[in-house]
């Protein structure tokens, strides 16, 4: 089926042509490991994740590399200010190596809950110093660099005729404005740190040594040394959120070109920002953290923010509301209780392949062409609602959409099967027989009372013709 992306470069959507007939190479820019990871950035993930399934079943073999930023990465783009590893560090008085495990391993309970296939390789940049070092060394072969005393090795963007260009127009006007911070050393405003020198009055806890002195790699460096080392000189796909197109990626690729020429990558990807209802980027700063807990602690099912976020295309912004989420959850429950209803007719009727390959084709159609993930979604509600395809055909589309949306709806409904053949403990059915009593005595106040008993030990009493039966909350 033919692949169709939004290139930021071109500015156009344009059919996806890899570089090796059949094998695709992509990097996503990955976590800075000093904290938890806010919703927002999961959005990027969970998109990059829908790509690279999309790839898959389009027949892709498709090689994945993440990055784990675990040193340096100032606290904004700009070369100066605090360093968020070690400002995470002094945070949660552990060392920085221990913040990076930590949120590491945090990280990744996000990726599997929310059902993330793990990239072939997540580098983490201090095992790859050496060869950050290396490229800095190429670059000061080729005249590319200049050194601020004190400070560190900085890369020339005068140099680049390219500079910009994924993004287009200036970037020194508004990027020296914008900049408190601005090194009025620098030769240029969008010049930027290759290596920093460690201050001499403080003692990092990550520093190394290199052909300039004592010191940690810049952030953009590091994407460069590790997609090029993994994916080789050129690959096909690179991804990121949007807030990374303007300087990071446009320096990454400063980084690239003058050493193994243009393009060095295909195909640019930019995922949208998530928003909250005033219209403002969500990020770690504001208001209550953001992260996979807050949606636990709530009772949300992962696989409803997934859903949430399948249900815009990764080019808008998405706006999020405890509302949007809670619709969300809704939707996403509803065809678990369909997809479960069909599960339990245990039926033996053959597949339709003629019908499969119909809705096959209109599901990867979709998200095929440019990922329109809530295409997909509408054409998955309509086959559901259609009472001319069979159950087999219908439960074997969802073992495809499974796998090509990761929204794991055969084993939620498999677990809701299980949950509702499950009996309940006999205090709860004394308390539901107790209920039909009050019921039959009138006494409403008393079987409410009873109700909100039953509803807070996790089972909710349906009423049916038979009586009352009890069945396990999802
Ligand atoms: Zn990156």
């Amino acid at each position: 089926m033919t692949v169709r992306l939004f290139n930021t470069m071109s500015r156009k959507i344009e059919e996806f042509k890899p570089l090796v007939e059949g094998k695709v190479g992509f990097y996503s820019c990955g976590p800075t490991v000093y904290h938890y990871t806010h919703i927002g950035n999961l959005r990027s993930f969970i998109q990059n994740d829908i790509l690279k399934r999309m790839l898959i079943e389009n027949g892709y073999e498709v090689t994945h590399v993440m990055n784990i930023t675990d040193v340096g990465h100032l606290t904004s783009d700009a070369d100066s200010g605090e360093d968020k590893m070690e400002k995470g560090a002094a945070r949660d008085n552990k060392s920085v190596f221990e913040v990076a495990k930590f949120y590491t391993d945090a990280f990744l309970k996000d990726f599997n809950d929310l059902n993330l296939i793990r990239p072939k390789h997540m580098p983490k940049a201090t095992d790859y110093i050496q060869e950050q070092i290396d490229l800095i060394q190429q670059l000061e072969a080729r005249g590319y660099t200049y050194k601020i005393e004190d400070d560190g090795i900085y890369y020339d963007t005068s140099k680049f005729p390219g500079y910009g260009k994924l993004t287009g127009g200036s970037l020194s006007g508004d990027r020296a404005g914008a900049r408190v911070e601005f090194n009025n050393k620098k030769r240029n405003p969008t010049d930027f740190a290759l290596w920093k020198f460690s201050p001499k009055n403080e003692k990092r806890q990550m520093e190394w040594d290199s052909p300039w002195g004592v010191g940690f790699p810049g952030w953009h460096t590091e994407c460069c040394a590790m997609s090029m080392k993994l994916l080789g000189n050129h690959f096909d796909i690179h991804s990121g959120g949007e807030d990374l197109s303007r300087i990071h990626h446009n320096n990454e690729i400063a980084q690239s070109e003058p050493l193994v020429g243009a393009p060095w990558v295909n195909y640019w990807l930019h995922i949208s920002f998530l928003i909250d209802k005033s219209g403002e980027k969500m990020s770690k700063s504001k208001g209550e953290f953001l992260g996979m807990d807050a949606l636990r602690s709530r009772g949300f099912d992962p696989m409803a923010y997934r859903y949430l976020v399948l249900l815009s295309h990764f080019q808008a912004q998405l706006a999020f509301s405890w509302d949007a989420l809670d619709a969300a959850a809704t939707g996403y429950k509803n065809i678990v209780k369909r997809v479960a209803a069909l599960l339990k007719e245990k039926s033996t009727a053959p597949v339709n392949e003629t019908d499969f390959d119909l809705w096959h084709d209109k599901i990867l159609g979709s998200v095929s062409d440019n990922m329109k993930t809530a295409e997909a979604l509408v054409y998955i509600q309509e086959m559901l609602k259609s009472s001319e395809i069979n159950t087999s055909t219908k439960l074997k589309l969802f073992e495809f959409i499974d796998k090509l949306l990761g929204l794991q709806f055969i084993d939620r409904a498999q677990k809701l099967v299980a949950l509702e053949s499950e009996s309940a403990p006999t205090e709860l059915q004394t308390l539901a027989e107790e209920r039909i009593k009050a019921k039959n005595d009138k006494n409403w106040a008393l079987a409410d009372k009873i109700r909100n008993k039953i509803d807070e030990a996790g089972w909710t009493v349906i009423d049916t013709a038979q009586g009352s039966k009890l069945v396990k909350k999802v």
